[in-house]
């Protein structure tokens, strides 16, 4: 690709961006009034989630925590209040040590080097190059997956096999010296409009005449065969209403939440006991009809639930909190969960009609 083809390519991309560009609130078009706070956020939540998904969290979490320091000395159940049902908690839990880490040792600002920012946890080689570029303007190379996708496009590449250090490469050939940021962001929008990953407008695009994309054969949806797991959870309420929940270990899945008490996620549907809690031997406890079903990004889970009141249970393991459906709104709690309490309530209210 010549070097003409590629100012002309740069120049299109400018005033797609100009013209087209999505409108979001942590997006400002002058970057000089750019609150690299509101970018830290924004960024961390849009890992592994989408933009749509993301704008509703993204407001109500700055509501709550508006600066850095709000963030930093905020309790990590409030914290993970904020961000239940986004998934993928341990950014929550990730960003609050940031917070605390950039107000105790860089003087309470969010450092502006990609290198420095690498050092926190959960920020990788992506979402550093986005804060420093969105943020503060430095011109790093900022390569998501849709990023990618558009210059392996642009070349006619058709590998997945294609090294980070070779991407970067092609990515410094069509990225302007200045304002990368800039042409970034403009690309992400444009995956968004044109070049989209299952169907490609390419007849339609402002870009066909500069890109040498053939056509990488059919974009049909490949629908990927996930694992299955399987659990029992066990509601335990008693007579004032008050169920059980605890809170999941840190190194498991939703680790930080509260949860109710519910067996090894197994991919065997045999399930084992968990041994934890010993029932009245006269006393038949009921299941949920439904098995609660939950899809995690790599396996579906699915859940019984075991309905169980606890003046019938003789010997209880499970060391938790008794909460109510009021009280539960305190507490940190995945949309799995969620879901397993309110179809639980709502059984223990349709048993206590017929009693
Ligand atoms: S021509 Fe097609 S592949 Fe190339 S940038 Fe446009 S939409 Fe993407």
């Amino acid at each position: 690709m010549n070097n003409i083809r590629i100012k002309i390519l740069q120049r299109k991309m400018k005033l797609y961006y100009k013209k087209s560009s999505r409108v979001l609130p942590w997006r400002i078009k002058n970057q000089k009034n750019q609150d690299p706070y509101k970018t830290l956020i924004s960024e961390i939540m849009l890992q592994q989630t989408r933009v749509k998904a993301v704008l509703d969290y993204y407001k109500n979490f700055l509501k709550k925590f508006p600066d850095l320091k709000s963030l930093a000395l905020a309790n990590e159940n409030d914290i993970l209040i904020a961000w239940s049902g986004l998934g993928y908690y341990r950014r929550a839990r990730n960003l609050h040590k940031t917070a605390k880490i950039i107000i105790k040792e860089y003087d309470s600002k969010i450092p502006s080097d990609k290198i420095l920012l690498m050092k926190f946890p959960g920020i990788g080689e992506y979402t550093s190059s986005a804060i420093a570029s969105f943020a503060f303007g430095k011109e790093e190379l900022v390569i998501d997956t849709n990023v990618e996708r558009f210059i392996k496009r642009i070349f006619n590449i058709n590998s997945s096999k294609l090294s980070p250090i070779r991407i970067k490469e092609l990515g410094e050939i069509i990225f302007p010296k200045k304002n990368r940021g800039d042409f970034a962001q403009a690309i992400m929008d444009f995956s968004n409009d044109y070049c989209t990953k299952l169907s490609p407008k390419c007849s339609s695009c402002i870009l066909s005449k500069y890109c040498d994309y053939k056509g990488f054969g059919n974009y049909k949806k490949i629908k990927l065969k996930k694992n299955k797991k399987y659990c029992i959870s066990y509601f335990i309420y008693d007579s004032k209403e008050l169920f059980l929940i605890r809170r999941k270990p840190i190194e498991e899945i939703l680790g930080g939440m509260y949860e109710v008490p519910s067996s090894i996620w197994q991919s065997n549907e045999k399930i084992a006991d968990m041994g934890v809690i010993k029932l009245d031997k006269s006393y038949n406890p009921m299941f949920l009809k439904k098995t609660i079903k939950h899809e995690f990004s790599h396996f579906t889970l699915f859940s019984k639930v075991m309905i169980i009141k606890k003046e019938k249970i003789i010997k209880n393991n499970i060391k938790g909190k008794w909460v109510d459906k009021n009280t539960i709104k305190t507490y940190p709690i995945s949309n799995l969960t969620k879901k397993i309490i309110d179809y639980s309530l709502e059984e223990v209210a349709s048993l206590r009609k017929f009693l």
